[in-house]
């Protein structure tokens, strides 16, 4: 039987693959991923989390509805924007 975090994972997978194909079902398999982590009290890995935007809830894309920028030279941080609220925000990593 598989676990909660390996349907989270599967379901994460889906959704990064329909994002090209069709919105709203990556949307759903998204939130459905989401819905599965909060039943099951899990955190998600920041690889999955970063793929929700912190302002709107939403879904974001990489490269499609989010752009990653990394900030200037001396600062060691990525900007995050979120396409579909307009949030922008900071993450700092660590060097
Ligand atoms: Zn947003």
């Amino acid at each position: 039987m598989e676990t909660a975090k390996e349907r989270i994972d599967i379901l994460i997978d889906a959704a990064l693959y329909y994002s090209s194909i069709d919105d709203k079902l990556s949307d759903d398999q998204a939130r459905l991923a989401k819905r599965i982590a909060m039943r099951v009290r899990i955190r998600l890995p920041y690889s999955i989390k970063q793929l929700f935007c912190r302002q709107c809830k939403e879904f974001i894309i990489p490269g499609k509805s989010s752009r990653i920028r990394l900030g200037r030279s001396n600062t060691k941080c990525i900007r995050i924007s979120c396409y579909r609220c307009g949030h922008i925000y900071r993450k700092l990593i660590s060097a």
